[in-house]
């Protein structure tokens, strides 16, 4: 099932809030740093590894397990860069939208080849779309792309070629860009 529009509309104005909280950060890897995540990677070759995009370790406050990091995200190192930038996103969405302060949180997004999806994360995929391409920077793209090159809704190759541009501009793959465009312009 997909996420209901209010759901969306409502993680949409938490990553917009989420965004401008951490608006002097470069990138999603220093605004994870910057709110106190250590950063590594794990090794695809390794166990069930490879069956796995990220994961994420929140362990604070008084329930908190000693044997466990305090914040942790980790990413397979056989993503290239704009999918581990999505899945540290992704994480963040985790963070903000799933992470009950008074517990532990330990989370592993698991690769799906296909299968349908639980809600938890088509939610933090839709907020990490939110964050690698903010709504109003890529309405801006879009109508400065539409203004010199023409609309693309007539013509199936500009719209493709503005996937290619958006996908360039911010870093993600022609994928996250093609379905964030027709999120942003609500078709
Ligand atoms: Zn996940």
């Amino acid at each position: 099932m997909q996420l209901s529009q209010i759901r969306k509309r409502e993680i949409q104005r938490i990553a917009n809030e989420f965004l401008d909280e951490n608006k002097s950060q470069a990138d999603v890897f220093d605004t994870a740093k910057a709110l106190g995540f250590k950063i590594a990677s794990f090794d695809p070759k390794i166990g069930k590894n490879k069956h796995k995009d990220g994961l994420i370790i929140v362990n604070q406050g008084n329930n908190k397990i000693n044997t466990l990091p305090q914040k942790l995200i980790a990413t397979n190192e056989s993503l290239d860069y704009a999918d581990t930038a999505f899945t540290v996103a992704h994480e963040l969405g985790h963070y903000r939208l799933h992470y009950d302060p008074d517990f532990p949180y330990v989370h592993i997004s698991w690769k799906t080849n296909g299968q349908e999806k639980p809600q938890e994360e088509r939610e933090a995929d839709f907020f990490a779309a939110c964050v690698v391409m903010p709504e109003d920077a890529t309405k801006a793209e879009i109508r400065s792309f539409e203004s010199e090159k023409g609309s693309v809704l007539e013509d199936q190759r500009l719209l493709v070629q503005l996937c290619l541009h958006l996908s360039k501009v911010f870093k993600v793959s022609g994928e996250c860009a093609a379905k964030r465009y027709y999120e942003v312009v609500g078709c």
